[in-house]
């Protein structure tokens, strides 16, 4: 039972109960009440009438017996029955009025008969007595009417008993009445008490409900105000839209990025903003949702402005499942434009490279091995050409990086522009660029682009803000013949494809810078092979290092005139556990390329001179010469690498000669000069090694600032057989010795060889014939069989 009906059925228990009261049981008692009254009043005037009828019938007996009694005037007499009969009135008239009063009627009856009876007889008597005239005692009239005026008496006071009685009566009645009544009225209050506090209970259990509802309400308007304002006020966009996609309400932010007014997008469907080429798979997901126990997604995807841009969103859609009423979606859209930008910048430095624009090593790797793939197996469809400009180290060595940046940005400009439909130019290294072209083996098309590639950087320098000439190394290898068996490398993944072609292209290229620059050459299968031993070398090179599996020897040097032993060279040996002893023809120009050579020959020279430390120590002017490549030699901190391990070993610096090959004057003849005399401040000398295999030319002695010259072993080889080598010689000891040049010559293998070197007039003399390269220990048995020398004749 709700409050409500109890409400209801208390009012009604109430207007029956008040109802009731007010037209039944109020006038009842009001009734009773009067009753009660008016049957008290009768009862007080019933005892009065009969007080006064008894006192009436008494004085009218008195007068009565006065009249007997009375001798008295004639006139007073006739006073005295006027006042009998006047008494007898007023009898008559209280015993009408008492008659009204209701008292029984037989009674009533009783006292008119009993009264009439003593009346007849004492109006006889009277009238008896009149005519005697003979006045009798008082005690002889007292018996006179007794036994009539007696049941008058009688009369009277059984009819005051029957009236009081029946009075009496009459007033329990009406009391018992009224009690009734009054018990009746006192339900009925009790009723309406109760129904009264039932209501006033409800009314205020109703109040109270009523204001924890209002304040409910309160918080609830509150809470959804503050719900709004974050909607509104969202840095995020937020929608919520029908199943079918139909928007139903949208918050600031989300028109903001759609570029519209909030009013403009309610009601329309919100899929027409995604962009064409998500909205398929916006429809799909958003089609699964309902169904599925996901119930939110996320995606990345664009939209559509007002203004026809799109814009990236990040988008996440959940369905809210509502007690009631029907599902809905709400979407939270934040746009992630400036997010992709920087995504796709980064993705864009990961691929290109941001001095030259152009792609970099790893992307063009990818590139190349995707193309790579397409080929036919077997067949080969690409040609990579390996480029490298020329002297670019001593750019940036002379101008900087800054102004090498420029120039490499030129370039790259310069090669966006050259790139023709289908190729791909890339920046592989620091100034090293590859480019992918489509091609069959050995055709004259790639060839013509190379030509073309390499008068690019002609007409760059050209046009170049800083002017600085630039050439290019440019090597070609074809995929072709990367697909061959060569050595160890097959083929046999895809990217050790693409890793072999890049090999190959760049020996061409390296092949192509041996050349002096500014050329082009073919990797052909021969230098392809030494191109993929030349990798295997360049790993095991490091490991070598890594294992200090470098070892030197030491080869003698003697004076032809006297035989005297001078120096040692110091060889460099590599027992490399991976491919077993490699000669250093072979592993040093790799060193040199890969610029391993520095940290070898410091070695070298570090080892040579603890050796060469031994000799001098047994008292002797024994020396040491080194071979120092020209990379090594280049290194801004050569001298200072030199002064070190002087100073470490503490060896005589003139005891020590650093053998170097015409390569360094061609690189940089200024720096080189610089260099050697630096290197000669501090007490050493310097020896050109390999003259004659070279470029230069004997006047080219004159400007070079060099202690000795090595005559190659050719021209020792050829001295028995050629006359015209005997010449040669001759002119270079000749020159030499204008110039102050000591002359060394190698590959001594002959008697022969040596007499005629001996009547040439040649300073020193190196050779198998003389001397193996040998261990160091047998270096030092040597050191100690020749005879001691006292410190003057070394002079
Ligand atoms: P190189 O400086 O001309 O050294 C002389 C080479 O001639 C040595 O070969 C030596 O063993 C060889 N030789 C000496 N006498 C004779 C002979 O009578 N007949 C023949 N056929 N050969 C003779 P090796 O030791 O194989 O060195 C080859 C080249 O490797 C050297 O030529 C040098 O250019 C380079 N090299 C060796 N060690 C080092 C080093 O520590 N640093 C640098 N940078 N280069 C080195
Ligand atoms: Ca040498
Ligand atoms: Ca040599």
């Amino acid at each position: 039972m709700t409050g409500s009906n109890v409400r209801y059925g208390a009012v009604i228990v109430l207007a029956v109960s008040l109802g009731f009261a007010s037209l039944h049981t109020i006038p009842m008692v009001s009734r009773d009440l009067r009753l009660l009254h008016d049957v008290y009043a009768i009862d007080v005037q019933g005892i009065r009438l009969e007080g006064e009828l008894q006192y009436e019938i008494q004085k009218s007996r008195r007068r009565f017996l006065r009249i007997l009694l009375g001798t008295g005037k004639p006139d007073q007499l006739q006073r005295e029955i006027q006042m009998l009969n006047q008494g007898d009135a007023t009898v008559e008239l209280l015993s009408s009025q008492v008659s009204q009063l209701g008292i029984p009627s037989s009674s009533q009856e009783l006292f008119q008969q009993k009264w009439g009876q003593y009346k007849t007889k004492r109006d006889l008597l009277i009238k008896t007595e009149m005519r005697s005239q003979t006045p009798k005692s008082y005690g002889a009239h007292e018996g006179l009417g007794k036994e009539e005026f007696f049941p008058v008496e009688q009369a009277v006071n059984d009819a005051s008993t029957a009236f009081e009685k029946a009075s009496a009566e009459h007033i329990q009645e009406v009391s018992n009445a009224l009690n009734g009544a009054l018990h009746e009225l006192v339900a009925l209050l009790a009723i309406t008490l109760a129904s009264l506090s039932l209501l006033i209970w409800i009314d205020w259990k109703r109040i109270r409900t009523e204001k924890q509802l209002k304040r409910a309400t309160h918080d609830l308007l509150v809470s959804e105000s503050r719900f709004h304002q974050a909607y509104e006020s969202a840095s995020v966009g937020m929608g919520i839209f029908k199943l079918d996609g139909t928007i139903l309400s949208m918050n600031q932010k989300a028109a903001e990025i759609l570029g519209y007014e909030i009013d403009e997008l309610i009601g329309t469907k919100g899929d027409a903003f995604v962009a064409p080429e998500f909205r398929k798979n916006h429809e799909q997901r958003i089609d699964l949702m309902p169904g599925s126990t996901e119930a939110s997604y996320q995606a990345e995807r664009k939209v559509i402005r007002k203004d026809g841009k799109t814009v990236w969103v990040r988008n996440s859609v959940a369905l809210l499942n509502t007690a009631e009423g029907e599902p809905h979606f709400f979407s939270i859209t934040e746009e992630i434009t400036r997010q992709k930008e920087a995504n796709d910048r980064l993705a864009y430095l990961a691929n290109f490279d941001p001095v030259t624009n152009l792609p970099n090593l790893h992307y063009f790797e990818e590139i190349l091995a995707a193309e790579l793939e397409k080929c036919a197996p077997g067949e080969g469809c690409i040609a990579l050409l390996y480029l490298e400009i020329d002297s670019f180290d001593f750019v940036k060595g002379t101008f900087g990086r800054t102004v090498a940046d420029e120039i490499l940005n030129e370039v790259g400009a310069s090669l966006s522009q050259f790139r023709q439909e289908g190729e791909v130019i890339a920046r592989l290294d620091d100034h090293v660029f590859g480019v992918l072209l489509r091609a069959a083996p050995y055709d004259e098309a790639t060839l013509a682009r190379a030509t073309q590639l390499r008068e690019v950087f002609h007409r760059a320098s050209q046009f170049s803000k800083h002017r600085i000439p630039l050439s290019a190394s440019i090597g070609i290898a074809y995929s072709s013949d990367a697909g061959r068996d060569i050595g160890s490398l097959r083929r046999g993944s895809v990217g050790a494809d693409a890793d072999t072609l890049l090999k190959y292209a760049r020996a061409a290229m390296l092949e192509a810078r041996s050349r002096g620059g500014d050329s082009i050459f073919l990797a052909d299968p021969a230098l392809q092979e030494r191109a993929a031993q030349r990798h295997q070398i360049e790993s095991a090179l490091l490991r070598g290092l890594r294992e200090n599996e470098f070892t030197v020897v030491f080869q003698p040097q003697f004076l032809v005139v006297t035989g005297r032993l001078v120096r040692f060279e110091a060889l460099c040996r590599w027992h490399s556990a991976e491919l077993g002893t490699i000669p250093p023809d072979r592993f040093i120009p790799i060193a040199e390329q890969t610029g391993l050579i520095t940290e070898i020959g410091r070695r070298v020279l570090h080892e040579a001179l603890i050796q060469a430390r031994n000799w001098t120590d047994s008292g002797r002017r024994i020396g040491v010469a080194v071979n120092i490549s020209p990379m090594q030699f280049m290194r801004p901190d050569f001298t200072h690498i030199i002064t070190e391990i002087l100073a470490l070993t503490r060896f005589p610096p003139s005891l020590l000669e650093l053998e170097i090959t015409e390569g360094i004057f061609i690189r940089d003849l200024n720096l080189a000069v610089s260099r050697i005399r630096e290197l000669q401040r501090l007490g050493l000398s310097v020896a050109l090694d390999d003259f004659g295999t070279g470029y230069s030319s004997l006047s080219y002695l004159q400007r070079m600032p060099i202690d000795a010259v090595k005559l190659d072993r050719s021209f020792v080889r050829d001295l028995t057989t050629d006359q015209a080598t005997v010449s040669m010689v001759r002119s270079v000891l000749a020159m030499a010795k204008a110039l102050n040049l000591r002359v060394v010559t190698e590959g001594v293998e002959t008697e022969q060889q040596l007499e005629i070197l001996r009547s040439l007039g040649c300073d020193e003399a190196q050779g198998f014939l003389l001397g193996r390269p040998e261990t160091a220990e047998m270096a030092l048995r040597r050191v100690l069989e020749s005879p001691l020398q006292s410190i003057g004749t070394l002079a």
